[in-house]
């Protein structure tokens, strides 16, 4: 393993935050991942793996050891020998490929079922942490198995998806932070069926193609999607972030009809016949943080679930807004907004209380 002192984080998280790790290392095998291990029981130090960096916030120099996921081949099937039709093929990924890239090569090769996930950032073994989702698809819809290596115990196993405990932008992985994932196995459709329940994508593939939605290829449900997430998400790599800072809340069918009686307008999706998920930027908005901006933080102004930094924020700027945010949205809804990205200090992971 190659370990690298004092290195600068800011490069490898995309809300550009300038911490630094004691110790750094690209992780390219599992050898790599087992001599890693041996060093940190060595040293007694904690340990943090990132991925894209996309989905969490370091507030303080890291004093133990940063792992950067470098597994990224990907294995494709090999052409059928039967002359069967088939209606779906599998693919193994390692953790560290781009997850964009896998969707746009998996319409490529003719499957389908990542299309409605375009354009999210960040790297394929980060996806089942928090089991990505976007106008209406999961990763638990292809999700076949995972690999893991447990770092407390240098064991590696498999899990079935139905074992990974998959739940609204949740997975067991955030409950087992020493599981690495090391790679996924993926079942795409070669029997194309296109999710468009989410009213923009069909509009917008109408508008883009002319064609009626029901009747869209992967690839111009794609497209439609990278045409609205880039109109309205900012480019990390232009301001940065990490996409949805908090998730929408999920409240109780009673709490909905208070609420929508005091907010003419409440944006609510029914979940199940008791429960619903209210979209948790139309909370932010109303109460007037949509395009705020104080010193090096601020809100987005197209979408006011995006939080942004300025280039030289900190991650402290960052969960100050948050915390103001939360307790404008409590105080005026009785809502408790739940941070969406994972949050570490100079040892590992915390959690923001109110
Ligand atoms: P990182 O940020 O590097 O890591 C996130 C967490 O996962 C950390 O705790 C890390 O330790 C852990 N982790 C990373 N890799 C592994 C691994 N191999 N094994 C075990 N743990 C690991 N998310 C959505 O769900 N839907 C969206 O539509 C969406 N849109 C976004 C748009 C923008 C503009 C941005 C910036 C973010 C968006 N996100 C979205 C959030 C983010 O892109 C996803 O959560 C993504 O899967 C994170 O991947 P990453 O590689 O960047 O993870
Ligand atoms: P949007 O279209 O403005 O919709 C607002 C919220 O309402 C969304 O969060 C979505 O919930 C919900 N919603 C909209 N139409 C729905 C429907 N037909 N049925 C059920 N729920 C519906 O949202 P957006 O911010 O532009 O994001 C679009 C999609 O990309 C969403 O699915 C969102 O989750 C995803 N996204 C995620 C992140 C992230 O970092 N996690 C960042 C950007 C975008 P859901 O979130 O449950 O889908």
């Amino acid at each position: 393993m190659n370990l690298q002192y004092d290195v600068s984080l800011k490069p490898y998280n995309t809300l550009s935050l300038d911490v630094k790790a004691a110790y750094f290392v690209c992780i390219n095998d599992l050898y790599d991942l087992d001599a890693v291990r041996k060093f940190c029981l060595d040293q007694k130090c904690p340990w943090l793996l990132i991925g894209g960096g996309s989905n969490l916030v370091l507030t303080q120099d890291f004093e133990g050891l940063v792992m950067f996921m470098s597994m990224n081949q990907v294995f494709w099937p090999v052409e059928a020998a039967s002359t069967e039709p088939m209606d779906h093929f599998t693919v193994i990924v390692q953790a560290g490929y781009d997850w964009d890239l896998l969707v746009a090569e998996s319409l490529l090769r003719g499957a389908s079922g990542l299309e409605n996930l375009s354009l999210i950032p960040g790297q394929v073994g980060a996806a089942p942490v928090q089991n990505i989702g976007a106008y209406g698809v999961e990763l638990k819809d292809t999700l076949e198995s995972v690999e893991v290596f447990d770092f407390d115990t240098g064991k590696a196993f498999t899990l079935a998806a139905v074992d990974c405990e998959f739940g609204y932008r949740d997975s067991i992985f955030k409950r087992h932070q020493c599981w690495i994932i090391t790679q996924i196995q993926l079942r795409l459709s070669l029997n194309h069926k296109p999710q468009v329940g989410y009213g923009i994508i069909a509009d917008t593939i109408k508008v883009l193609s002319g064609e009626v939605a029901a009747k869209a290829s992967p690839q111009q449900v794609r497209d439609a999607v990278i045409h609205i997430r880039s109109a309205k998400l900012p480019d990390p790599k232009d301001i940065p972030n990490v996409g949805s800072f908090f998730k929408n809340p999920i409240v109780s069918d009673s709490k909905m009809k208070t609420l929508a009686r005091q907010w003419p307008g409440l944006v609510a999706y029914a979940i199940g016949s008791n429960e619903h998920k209210l979209a948790a930027a139309w909370l932010i908005d109303q109460l007037g943080w949509k395009g705020f901006v104080q010193g090096e933080v601020g809100v987005h102004e197209h979408q006011a679930l995006v939080l942004v930094g300025s280039g030289v924020a900190t991650g402290k700027e960052i969960l100050d807004l948050a915390q103001r945010i939360k307790a404008d949205v409590a105080e005026n809804f009785g809502v408790m907004l739940e941070v969406e990205p994972r949050l570490f200090n100079g040892r590992g992971e915390f959690y923001l209380e109110l």
